[in-house]
């Protein structure tokens, strides 16, 4: 089902000697993302053009945890530039009254990830927005069905961390979320802690009807890409994107405009084309085809910034968290909360507590 013609990889990048060192640094950045089709999804690339033209490949290596977010800080600055920004801490006034119901939350996993990434969501945010939120994964499980009934749903997409089976996963969020009817989709990823009133509350700003892709870029300029046209022809395309890893949102005006390469199959054969991670997909039909642009916002977190530097005051006041690790150091907000990190290592349990402290397994001294 999915053809590899034999062409070299999509990603343009410069010169030949640049994207060598590009892989090179992105393979010891992240392990994300592999050559050739074997990728993870969200942000493979932040900031690896820049270090690729500035170090050698083997001093990259050596710099380790630090210099990484060093490149990620500069990474923020450039992101956080107020250009097309979308929030501001002055709440703008409702453009639409939307409530959680309006929101199809849809949370890709895989099967392995279930006990040891989807129980802590379903423990935390996903018990209080059961209605709005949907599991996409890859195998059967008698005890998620049990806890979330129909909204766990088996995609029948391989297993694989592949390109094509990220994508096939995409595309079926995508069609539920169009035959749900609901007012707006968000993607995120099984290591995301979603603020749903936050959220609500930033989505009601514009209206479902005008075309919105909302979410954190996850490099500091538009991705290069090769989109593969027929006959052997090849064009480069520069977009921009919202990492997945961080979660993005789509009105469901835009949504419907992007059916065409999204619907059906033909979101796979979309992501064939361009030959990037489903992340990338998205943003390639929203902005390259459609000409709609990214919505920044630095609300939406990854595990591929430096998660320290989210305040801990407005910890409340982000849409989406993540938690990971680097080098064998974790990657997590700061917060003092209801728990240690031994006891939460994510920190999400803490988050929910503060979110919501009538929560029966939150300790009391912090349900004020
Ligand atoms: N994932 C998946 N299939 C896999 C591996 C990962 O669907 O074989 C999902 C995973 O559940 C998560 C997302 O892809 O929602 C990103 O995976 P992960 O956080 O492990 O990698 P990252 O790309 O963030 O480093
Ligand atoms: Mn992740």
């Amino acid at each position: 089902m999915f053809k590899n013609n034999g062409k070299k990889t999509a990603i343009s990048i410069a010169s030949t000697a640049c994207l060598c060192l590009l892989l090179v640094v992105v393979a010891v950045q992240h392990h994300r993302f592999q050559v050739d089709g074997i990728i993870g999804t969200g942000t493979p690339l932040l900031n690896a053009p820049d270090a690729a033209q500035e170090d050698t490949g083997s001093a990259q290596v050596k710099k380790g945890f630090s210099a990484y977010f060093t490149k990620l800080t500069r990474g923020r600055r450039e992101v956080e530039k107020p250009t097309r920004s979308s929030e501001s801490t002055d709440d703008p006034p409702p453009a639409e009254d939307i409530n959680p119901d309006d929101i199809f939350i849809a949370v890709k996993t895989t099967k392995k990830f279930h006990q040891s990434r989807l129980n802590l969501l379903l423990d935390t945010w996903i018990s209080r927005n059961m209605r709005q939120t949907y599991i996409f994964t890859d195998g059967e499980d008698e005890e998620l069905k049990k806890k979330i009934g129909s909204h766990a749903i088996n995609t029948n997409c391989s297993a694989a961390h592949s390109r094509q089976a990220l994508s096939c996963k995409m595309a079926v969020e995508y069609d539920k979320f169009i035959e749900s009817g609901k007012k707006w989709f968000c993607h995120v990823d099984d290591d995301n802690y979603v603020n749903v009133r936050t959220l609500v509350k930033h989505l009601s700003q514009y209206p479902h009807t005008q075309d919105m892709y909302i979410g954190k870029p996850s490099l500091d300029r538009p991705i290069e890409a090769t989109e593969r046209l027929g006959d052997n022809k090849m064009k480069p395309v520069n977009f921009w994107f919202a990492t997945g890893g961080a979660g993005f949102c789509v009105s469901r005006g835009l949504a419907l405009k992007m059916s065409p390469w999204a619907s059906g199959g033909h979101f796979m054969n979309t992501a064939e084309k361009i030959r990037l991670p489903d992340d990338c997909t998205i943003g390639y039909i929203i902005e390259s085809v459609l000409g709609v642009p990214l919505t920044r916002s630095n609300l939406f977190h990854s595990h591929l910034e430096n998660l320290q530097q989210v305040s801990r005051s407005e910890i409340y006041k982000q849409i989406t968290l993540s938690y990971g690790m680097f080098e064998n150091k974790s990657n997590i907000i700061n917060l003092k909360g209801a728990f240690p990190v031994e006891e939460d290592p994510s920190r999400f349990k803490s988050v929910h507590c503060l979110l919501y402290p009538d929560t029966p397994w939150c300790p009391p001294q912090v349900a004020f």
